[in-house]
């Protein structure tokens, strides 16, 4: 069921008023949002205001597609006048002075946007814990993380703290949190949303998408940011189709299942669940399941994170506390100098020799006021996992490690993305789950990035390919939420979202 539909027809039959729905929405976060730590910003009185005015203009039958949906956005998308922090002591305090192209079209289609939501700090991250707000928790089990990067949009939707969310899909940002906290999240195809206002973690793989109750609902809110964007030059002019048109067509869907997803790794109860709907599926007649093979699919991991942290590190290099970010403090920092070079020049003074030569050596080196500025800023601003990218990523640039790491995994994501073009050419969308495990426990991960990474296995392949793909809730096992992920073709959202919508009317899925 369509949760922005039906707010908005309780509105129009006068069984309610926007304003009531905001408020009780308010009193949600007032109540659950000090544990679970999903907002980091709400903006109340706005809020109000602003159902007053998408109210009225429901009432003239003038309001745009969106009117009655109240939603969240991700603290690393720019918004005109908030705080857009990306979780991140570097950006503490800057306000953006613009909208990010998605938050214009969404304040044009009468969503009503109301508080900025928890990340991994630069969405680097898969449990909520890199921020410099805290983490933040599942819903469903308040000492298991929600999932990340865009884990406070995940818990927000799954709380009923907001109707929707928007949240940013590196590798699998959306899809995963949305498997955790069982809730809808769609990835949309690269250069199918403009990127325009959204801060850059990847480029090449970065996309804006919907976190949602339903299929229909991330049907609508994509249907709303979708489309070509004068002020992003890689944003597609593929005509943006009807969304919502199609999602429960009768002809039978081709599933390829790759066997690559189905092995090591994988947790036996979510490998049942997902196994268990596709063969529900296949015993509907809704779907024709083959089995496939994306044969490069066990290099996705190390692919993605060298080359999302090679554009991490170029990306991140704008903020070095002068044009962008957090400034050290800056007479603290020459007074330093200043001390440091005298006692230079003191031991300088008092020797001679090889010694002389040394300190003078030291004297002639030392980083000018503006490099120390620069390091001193980015040290206290960055956080640690960002920093780990940081050196990931220049390493692998470097001009000794190039043609090793960064030019051979160009060469890797090429054929990772063809074993997906031989794919579609025999089946309409691939299954299979959208990560190993369900939600673990907070902490569980923390010191062991390899392990953090590996939660990406089976989301980081769709941005390396820069296709669609979208998380439906599946089952529980044992009191957690498990996702299935159906991945698509380029512009083939409406395959996905078809796919979704079965999920969803299998019996027990409502
Ligand atoms: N978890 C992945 C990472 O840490 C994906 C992040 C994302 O999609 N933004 O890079």
């Amino acid at each position: 069921m369509s949760k922005i539909r039906s707010t908005r027809e309780k509105i129009v039959n006068r069984e309610s008023s926007l304003t009531e729905v905001v408020e009780s929405y308010l009193e949600r976060i007032g109540r659950r949002n000090g544990k679970l730590n999903a907002f980091v910003t709400v903006e109340g009185e706005e809020s109000k205001k602003r159902a007053y005015e998408i109210q009225k203009r429901l009432e003239r039958g003038e309001a745009g597609p969106l009117a009655g949906c109240v939603i969240g956005i991700k603290d690393i998308i720019c918004e005109k006048g908030k705080r857009t922090s990306c979780a991140s002591n570097i950006l503490k305090g800057f306000e953006s002075i613009y909208d990010a192209t998605v938050i214009r079209r969404l304040k044009e289609a009468d969503a009503l946007l109301i508080g900025r939501l928890n990340m991994d700090e630069f969405g680097m991250g898969s449990s909520n814990e890199n921020s410099i707000y805290g983490p933040v928790r599942n819903p469903h089990d308040e000492t298991r993380v929600p999932g990340g990067s865009s884990g406070g949009s995940a818990a927000a939707v799954a709380a009923n703290l907001c109707t929707a969310a928007l949240g940013s899909d590196t590798g699998g940002s959306i899809r995963q949190p949305a498997s955790f906290c069982g809730v809808v999240g769609l990835k949309p195809t690269w250069g199918r949303v403009s990127r325009y206002g959204l801060v850059a973690f990847a480029s090449s793989f970065d996309s804006i998408g919907p976190l949602t109750n339903s299929v229909t609902d991330a049907a609508l809110v994509l249907q709303s940011i979708a489309g070509e964007d004068p002020e992003d030059g890689t944003s597609s002019a593929e005509p943006v189709p009807d969304y919502t048109a199609g999602l429960e067509a009768d002809e039978v869907l081709r599933v390829g299942v790759p066997e690559e997803y189905f092995g090591e790794g994988l947790h036996v109860g979510v490998r049942n669940v997902i196994d268990g709907r596709l063969k529900q599926l296949e015993k509907e007649r809704k779907v024709e399941l083959k089995p496939i093979s994306l044969p490069h699919s066990r290099y996705s991991i190390a692919t993605y994170y060298i080359l999302a942290t090679a554009e991490a590190s170029s990306n991140l290099a704008r903020f070095d506390g002068v044009r962008y970010g957090h400034r050290s403090d800056v007479s603290k920092l020459k007074e330093e100098l200043r001390e440091e070079r005298e006692a230079l020049q003191k031991s300088l003074n008092s020797s001679r020799g090889d010694q002389r030569d040394r300190w003078s050596q030291q004297l002639d080196s030392m980083d000018s006021a503006l490099i120390r500025l620069y390091k001193r800023s980015r040290t206290e601003g960055f956080g640690r996992e960002v920093k780990r990218r940081i050196m990931l990523g220049t390493y692998v640039l470097s001009a000794g490690y190039y043609d090793a790491y960064y030019a051979k995994a160009q060469k890797v994501r090429r054929l990772i993305r063809q074993d997906f073009l031989d794919a579609f050419s025999e089946v309409d969308v691939i299954a299979g789950p959208t990560a190993p495990t369900t939600a673990f426990e907070l902490g569980a991960r923390l010191n062991d990035p390899v392990q953090m990474y590996l939660n990406d296995i089976y989301t980081t392949a769709a941005n390396l390919a820069g296709i669609c793909g979208i998380s439906v809730p599946a089952g529980i096992l044992e009191g957690l939420p498990v996702g299935i992920q159906f991945l698509g073709n380029r512009f083939e959202e409406q395959k996905i979202l078809r796919a979704g919508r079965l999920i969803e009317l299998l019996e027990g899925q409502g």
